[in-house]
């Protein structure tokens, strides 16, 4: 049933889809009114100077919930931050952190600019200043507030902002810890920039191994072969698509983006399409498959699975209905408005929710985090004592295949495979899939269990929501 008359913002769809699940349980009134309300935005205004002139800049970081600290969120710069947007994403990674167990509270900032009209120095100017004006109050600090990338930013600009924390405290041991996605050479951990688009790949590897949960979806088997239409081909985008059609065999049958799209029910190649906008800015020319001006109109293609790896907002009262994917996986953070949402569940339309399918990032922030503050590299205690006893067990296995009277012999990878110790790339893997799957599993059984839980997100705020009430109620609040 239809609950909107007209189109919620952002901000409202995250309080309406979080009043939903409140409404299924028995929290007392003022703890959830204290879990749903931001905590505090700061607005900043700062000035520049760049080309002989002063530009006024607006920042926003917002902190939704401490009920553990430090709080954690990306910077994003975009032309479309405001603080309501700021507001939601916050709240957003408040319940991502508690669903998939990374011990933070949600916080996101935001600078309203347009990165591409800017040179790299001048960026690094505006990067610096910004990073100033948290710094000096707390919002940017290794135990109270950890920034990450987020959409326009990447390693360069936490790079950047480590290194003008450290300029700000320079006796601070844990300095380094105060962002992540940060370069390797500057603290940064391996797997992180690939982190996101990594975790919608284990998340839909997740969904596929219940059978169960993709008979809702009226699709069968596995990830093999299913057509998947992906929006925004970023960071994000790119990565689960990458990942999807070359390591799981599914079809890329669409790409959309900026100036338009890509489709082709053969399956695209992701690698060429990517190194194709960067050399032209756009999809519009590239030579496989068939090029739509109306880029937006492809998420109404038909195709197994969609993917909105881009902007907030972008399946909504306007065209839900003609969406026919049967299963969508929010890649980026409120693809589908609450209005939006209504429409697809009464479709039944099965939807990855957000906090869940791109929680990957945060993941491997907090893995990067506890790197930064144990000062050492994931594995490089263990991996050679490791490799040493596997090459007892391939020496001593080696010496019974040499017995004529067993009869059996080694199969020719297997030493190779079996003897290398984990390194970094291969432990934040497998601590990511782990997180992946284990959350899954939280909110599927409450899917399953309970008759009034129609669809996994009002089960993801379900499990996140009692989480964070536990911490609240542990405070003594
Ligand atoms: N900006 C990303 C997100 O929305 C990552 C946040 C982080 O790593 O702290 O989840």
């Amino acid at each position: 049933m239809l609950q909107h008359s007209k189109e919620p913002s952002f901000r409202e769809s995250v309080d309406l889809m979080f009043n939903r699940a409140v409404a299924l349980m028995k929290l007392p009134a003022g703890l959830e009114e204290k879990i749903r309300v931001c905590n505090a935005t700061y607005t900043v205004r700062f000035g520049v100077r760049l080309r002989g002139q002063i530009h006024t800049f607006t920042g926003y970081r917002s902190v939704h919930s401490e009920h553990m600290e430090p709080v954690k969120g990306g910077i994003r710069y975009s032309l479309g931050v405001n603080q309501d947007e700021v507001e939601a994403l916050a709240a957003l990674m408040t319940y991502k952190c508690a669903l998939v167990d990374a011990p933070f509270g949600g916080s996101k900032g935001g600078l309203c600019i347009d990165p591409r009209e800017y040179e790299e120095h001048e960026l690094e100017l505006i990067t610096r200043r910004f990073a100033y004006e948290l710094a000096k109050r707390d919002l940017i600090h290794p135990s109270q507030n950890v920034p990450a990338p987020d959409m326009g930013t990447g390693e360069r600009e936490m790079a950047w902002i480590a290194d003008q924390y450290a300029r700000m405290n320079t006796t601070d041991i844990n300095a380094r810890a105060c962002v992540t996605g940060k370069p390797i050479n500057a603290g940064g951990i391996q797997g992180r920039v690939e982190a996101t688009g990594r975790g919608v790949q284990y998340a839909l590897q997740e969904f596929f191994r219940h059978p169960e949960d993709v008979a809702k979806t009226g699709l069968s088997g596995g990830l093999r072969g299913k057509r998947i239409i992906v929006q925004g081909l970023g960071n994000v985008g790119y990565h689960a698509a990458k990942f999807l059609s070359e390591e799981d065999g599914a079809l890329i049958t669409g790409i959309i983006e900026r100036d338009g799209a890509l489709v082709d029910e053969k399956g695209l190649n992701v690698e060429a399409v990517r190194s194709w906008i960067a050399t032209h800015g756009g999809v519009k020319g590239y030579g496989d498959g068939t090029y739509v001006e109306q880029g937006n109109k492809v998420l109404e293609s038909a195709c197994d699975i969609l993917i909105p790896a881009a902007l907030e907002g972008v399946i909504n009262m306007g065209n839900a209905d003609r969406i026919k994917a049967p299963l969508i996986i929010e890649a980026a953070n409120g693809p589908v408005t609450a209005g939006g949402d209504d429409i697809l569940r009464d479709k039944g339309v099965v939807i990855i929710p957000d906090m869940y399918a791109n929680a990957g990032g945060v993941t491997v922030s907090y893995f990067e985090w506890v790197k930064n503050l144990s000062h050492i590299r994931f594995g490089r205690m263990g991996r050679r004592q490791e490799e040493a006893r596997h090459q007892l067990i391939v020496e001593e296995l080696e010496r019974l295949s040499k017995d004529k009277e067993l009869g059996w012999t080694l199969s020719p990878d297997f030493k190779t495979k079996y003897l290398r110790g984990a390194d970094e790339l291969e432990l934040v893997r497998s601590g990511l899939d782990d997180t992946m799957r284990v959350a899954y599993q939280a909110m599927r059984e409450v899917w399953h269990a309970r008759d009034d839980v129609q669809d996994l997100r009002t089960a993801a705020y379900l499990v996140s929501i009692g989480k964070v009430a536990a911490s609240y109620r542990a405070k003594g609040l």
